[in-house]
């Protein structure tokens, strides 16, 4: 019973690193270098690997990934609309799927989803220990039946709330949000009822040995991140990361992956700063960041607040994008919210990893440029992040041009023929070339 870590710090190239090297074009041995030290993970169950899972790595080194929630809610809920919301997360590029559901049949929604997904899949347990009961009800045996059940239906990774303690609550009273996480507000409920410690977090030794087991990935989720930007950064924020950091090393000392949730709602001068104390206080441990949003008041448009956010907490030290939808704080996102969401957070990491300067990361910058600069309109529209959205819009502009073929190979609508600069760029440059003086147009 070796889990990927055990297997990487005893010096062995799993099958999974051997993947993600190639996926990645990096030496297998830096990957497992990277996930040894606890820097990189690679959320593979092994009952999921058996099935359809293509495994993906998580780490500083790597591509930064992106992963999109779906999932129902007590006032909507259908499986086939949550299929078809993981089918266009997957179409347009999410490195993974959280199933977030909290109404219907569970079991059978999550099953159904798990059959479906080639990407590491990922859930928080809690929601499902609480359903159908009132929360002062739930005890360790209900927990660890939910987590032992989900385990072995091939979840990849587990959102666990282990680090919000007793001790913390009393410094959320200056809070303008106070508690946003679903997972965190139940639990603090819990604690305050019962006056007794966080359930998760006193059998976290005990969830380490199911996780092992199943070599599940523990994503430590963070029930206390801010909901509001005037909460950033706080001391219950950071109580918490350093309780986190804490639990970080212990699933590790027990041959668990590990990687740690983070903020929220952060201004954008506070990210690096956020960014650089969780790898210190967790070890270099994967960042998971939802957002983070760098405003409150943009409700319809929080994909693009996050996007913002992303960048720079991939730029700063996060791994992973937890993507937002534009009805973010509205209602259950949509199949039309998904695909934006996804697409915005795809954005996000992709302009980090070119700054980060990452090995490969602008060549397709690089290719669509030029394509883009040789009115090369099919490479243009191919090599775009969202090339189904591009060629809807070049079909439109090409419509009010009355241009007849498609893609065109001049101008566009947007400056017109006379005024198009990557048209008279070309004639200028034909015209170096040939030393000759440019003619009218
Ligand atoms: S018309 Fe303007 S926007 Fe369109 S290709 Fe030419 S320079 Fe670019």
């Amino acid at each position: 019973m070796t889990t990927q870590l055990q297997a990487a710090q005893a010096g062995t190239l799993t099958e999974q690193i051997k993947f993600v090297s190639e996926s990645e074009n990096l030496e297998g041995e830096l990957i497992r270098a990277e996930l040894a030290a606890g820097r990189l993970v690679i959320p593979a169950n092994k009952l999921h690997l058996r099935t359809n899972l293509k495994p993906s790595g998580i780490g500083r080194v790597l591509r930064t990934k992106v992963n999109a929630n779906i999932g129902t809610s007590s006032e909507r809920c259908s499986i086939q609309a949550e299929i078809e919301k993981m089918q266009v997360a997957l179409d347009v590029g999410t490195d993974a799927i959280m199933d977030l559901s909290t109404g219907g049949d569970l079991d059978d929604i999550r099953c159904e989803l798990l059959t479906r997904c080639p990407v590491p899949f990922g859930t928080v347990p809690i929601y499902e220990v609480i359903k159908d009961r009132d929360v002062e009800e739930i005890d360790n045996k209900i927990i660890h039946e939910v987590i032992k059940k989900q385990a072995k239906q091939g979840v990849d990774f587990f959102t666990i709330h282990a680090g919000v303690l007793k001790e913390h609550l009393p410094l959320l009273e200056n809070r303008v949000a106070g508690i946003v996480s679903r997972g965190g507000a139940l639990l603090a409920k819990w604690m305050l009822y019962h006056n007794k410690q966080n359930p998760l977090y006193e059998m976290f030794d005990d969830l380490c040995d199911i996780l092992a087991e199943y070599d599940i990935c523990f994503s430590l989720g963070d029930g206390l991140r801010p909901g509001a930007i005037a909460d950033a950064t706080d001391e219950a924020q950071i109580a918490e990361l350093r309780t986190l950091g804490e639990l970080t090393q212990r699933a590790q000392q027990k041959g668990c992956q590990v990687m740690v949730e983070g903020p929220g709602h952060v201004p954008f001068d506070q990210i690096q700063y956020n960014m650089e104390i969780q790898q210190e206080i967790c070890g270099g441990a994967p960042f998971y960041v939802l957002g983070p949003l760098v405003t409150d008041i943009a409700a319809g448009y929080d994909h693009i607040t996050s996007a913002i956010g992303g960048t720079a907490a991939a730029f700063y030290g996060a791994s992973f994008l937890c993507y937002v939808t534009p009805r973010e704080h509205l209602g259950l996102p949509n199949v039309d919210d998904v695909r934006a969401g996804v697409i915005a957070a795809k954005i996000a990491a992709h302009a980090a990893d070119v700054a980060r300067g990452l090995k490969g990361a602008s060549g397709q910058d690089r290719k669509l440029s030029i394509a883009r600069t040789n009115l090369d309109w099919k490479t243009h529209l191919a090599e775009s992040l969202d090339p189904q959205t591009a060629e809807k819009m070049h079909r439109e502009a090409c419509i009010e041009t009355g241009t007849k073929e498609l893609p065109s190979t001049d101008y566009c609508s947007m400056c017109g023929r006379r005024w198009c600069s990557v048209r008279i760029n070309s004639e200028i440059r034909e015209a170096i070339k040939r030393q000759a003086r440019v003619t009218p147009s």
